[in-house]
């Protein structure tokens, strides 16, 4: 497995490099909306501390990220009136990871509505500031 590349995307929105739709953080996690959303309201949780993938994770990190996955899917159940909630995680190009920034999708979903194809569609800014407002004053109800 190759190494930890610090010069990632989500290394950067970490480190405040780049800007990121937040939704969450605390002192191991942090949660921002997919800027190529599969359907409304899709949302990345990352760990802070570096780790490529599921493999490396330390088991701490993977514990904070999974329970702050759970937070967020129970607040965009009602945020986006979701009827279910699919959660993804890929590990290195072979399982279909393309950031190696070890993170878990959380995409709230509506009976019968297909989720987009990856990476196939940009969403506007004014609505991922939007949604990422609601469901951030929604986790602090
Ligand atoms: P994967 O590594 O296959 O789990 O997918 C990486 C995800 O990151 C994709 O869903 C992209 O839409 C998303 N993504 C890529 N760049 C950014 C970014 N700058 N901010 C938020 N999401 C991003």
């Amino acid at each position: 497995m190759a190494n930890y590349d610090p010069n990632n995307i989500f290394a950067k929105i970490l480190r405040g490099e780049m800007l990121a739709y937040k939704v969450f953080e605390d002192d191991k996690v942090f949660a921002f909306l997919d800027i190529m959303p599969r359907a409304p309201g899709h949302t990345l949780v990352v760990p802070k501390a570096p780790a490529r993938t599921i493999i490396d994770v330390a088991a701490d990190d993977l514990t904070a990220v999974m329970k702050v996955t759970q937070k967020i899917a129970r607040a965009a159940m009602t945020v986006f009136a979701a009827d279910g909630i699919t959660i993804q995680q890929f590990n290195e190009p072979a399982g279909g990871q393309v950031v190696f920034h070890l993170h878990v999708h959380m995409i709230p979903r509506k009976n019968g509505v297909a989720l987009k194809p990856p990476l196939s569609f940009k969403e506007e800014p004014a609505v991922l500031s939007d949604h990422a407002a609601r469901l951030a004053a929604a986790l602090k109800a």
